[in-house]
């Protein structure tokens, strides 16, 4: 008898695609480009180190099914002003302790900020201006892993990333190994004015799984 090695056959995990709708809002809504960002009491405003606002690009409600993450309200800010790659900062095997704040040279701070908001109640007063606010969907669907265990290339969350290099892993500063959550698939358009996030790249963002900080996610940056 050949027994099947179960640990290559990767799981098929629960997916759901984010499909753009059309705008623009005129309320607020959970699930949207621009708009009205749903944050915790506590959370301001992400400020770029530039001193200028960063833009809503688009927050959602990630479904209940999605292990770790399910219920919480994540939201994806990137100045309008600075764009480039991510560049990962690790020390002794995990990435830096408040990695989400760490140099990103030439600039001293990140240019963006990936939130997990777990009390988002209330939208804020105001919305994104710099975007045209759209309402964002999701469907759910079956994200079967291809020949070489990747997902689609699609921009959704949850299911299995669909790797354009080497996947990869990193451990929070807190010791979790931070776990794929949502995917925005390369050239991925927000609107007609900007180099997009991340100047275009795909992006595979990687969260904490202890929630140890509602900033400890990482965007990896492929294409
Ligand atoms: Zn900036
Ligand atoms: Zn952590």
């Amino acid at each position: 008898m050949v027994e099947r090695d179960a640990t290559k056959t990767p799981a098929v995990l629960p997916a759901h695609a984010i499909e753009v709708g059309t705008g623009p809002l005129d309320k607020p809504a959970r699930n949207s480009v621009g708009g009205w960002p749903f944050l915790d009491e506590a959370q301001e405003w992400p400020l770029c180190f530039c001193g200028e606002r960063m833009a809503l690009f688009f927050q959602l409600d990630i479904p209940l099914d999605v292990e770790h993450f399910g219920g919480d309200h994540l939201l994806v800010f990137h100045c309008r002003t600075h764009n480039d790659a991510s560049d990962p900062k690790t020390a002794d095997g995990r990435l830096v302790p408040r990695f989400w704040d760490a140099p990103q040279p030439p600039y001293p701070r990140p240019f963006w900020r990936v939130l997990l908001q777990r009390h988002a109640a209330l939208p804020a007063a105001e919305s994104e201006p710099s975007l045209s606010g759209l309402p964002l969907t999701l469907r759910s669907f079956v994200d079967t892993p291809g020949p070489y265990g990747i997902g689609a290339q699609t921009f959704k969350v949850g299911g299995t990333p669909s790797w354009a290099q080497e996947p990869e892993h990193y451990t929070c500063a807190c010791g979790a190994d931070l776990v794929y959550v949502c995917q925005v698939p390369e050239g991925m358009e927000f609107d007609d004015e900007s180099d997009g996030l991340f100047l275009g790249n795909e992006i595979y963002l990687l969260a904490c799984p202890s929630h140890c900080d509602p900033a400890a996610v990482w965007p990896v940056n492929q294409n």
